[in-house]
């Protein structure tokens, strides 16, 4: 199988791509509404025969609750095809032989830790593992994970995003408090989520395609887009979710191509053999 993306105007070669990875927040949906054309975009996908999976920078939610989302909002996605840094951060521990670490996060993504058997500690532990923690971001929390990482434990960011958006505007994702803590400790986080080449490369190898053979569909230009194209990757930006276009004229990456919506996919992976 092999697909094209087709450049509106001349200049570009045209990329041939195997696979899709799709953005969830901002790209599928928006609040608790689905993108226009969302749903209908995947189907085509799925009649298409052109695999793809989800790798959302969403850290407030579990894997299973993201499909369960996903299901509610009306996109048919197996829990199996969606990627979440949570699972990365799993990984990651699971590399170092870490078996506890200090979570700062919100909803259920506790969960993906603790199945995985990861102890969530509330004191000393070797990583701070931080999220989207909303409304739970306190002077408490915060100063309690400053102490440990002075104290030595190295600080993991789930993701480091500057904002996302809500049902009621732009909203302060983790990145902004991943770079408080680094500022007050001296220290750099560790990103897995998206930009991490790494993140790309798990949903890449369960789809068992190369990086340059696939597509990265998503509303950031710095995470979605500048993340796919470090790790390889074609890269569309869609118009909306975050999309800002004086983040896109800011931005040292350019994606190869700027769509409406998911929408305009279909019309975009012109497949040619
Ligand atoms: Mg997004």
């Amino acid at each position: 199988m092999c697909t094209a993306i087709t450049p509106a105007s001349g200049g570009d070669a045209a990329v041939n791509v195997d696979a899709v990875l799709i953005d969830l927040d901002g790209v599928l949906y928006v609040g608790d509404a689905p993108v226009p054309g969302a749903v209908e975009a995947l189907e085509w996908l799925l009649d298409e025969e052109i695999p793809f999976r989800c790798v959302t920078n969403t850290t407030r939610r579990s894997r299973q609750s993201v499909a369960a989302r996903l299901r509610d909002l009306g996109f048919a996605i197996p829990e199996a095809w969606c990627f979440t840094p949570a699972m990365a951060a799993v990984r990651r521990l699971g590399e170092e032989g870490i078996a506890a670490c200090h979570l700062i996060a919100t909803g259920d993504v506790h969960r993906d830790f603790e199945e995985a058997g990861i102890r969530l500690a509330a004191g000393e532990a070797p990583y701070v593992a931080v999220g989207d923690a909303g409304d739970r971001w306190t002077y408490e929390s915060m100063n309690r994970a400053f102490r440990l990482l002075v104290g030595g434990a190295r600080l993991l960011a789930l993701e480091r995003d500057r904002y996302w958006r809500d049902t009621d505007g732009l909203a302060l994702s983790a990145g902004p408090f991943v770079a408080a803590l680094e500022y007050a400790a001296g220290v750099t986080a560790e990103v897995v989520g998206k930009p991490s080449p790494a993140f790309f490369r798990l949903a890449l190898a369960d789809l068992g395609v190369q990086a340059e053979r696939a597509v990265m569909v998503g509303d950031d230009v710095a995470t979605d887009i500048g993340g796919a194209k470090i790790a390889g990757l074609a890269a569309v930006l869609v118009r909306t979710g975050k999309f800002r276009p004086e983040a896109l004229a800011a931005s040292p990456v350019a994606p190869d191509r700027v769509l409406g919506s998911i929408a305009d996919l279909p019309a975009l992976l012109d497949r040619r053999t």
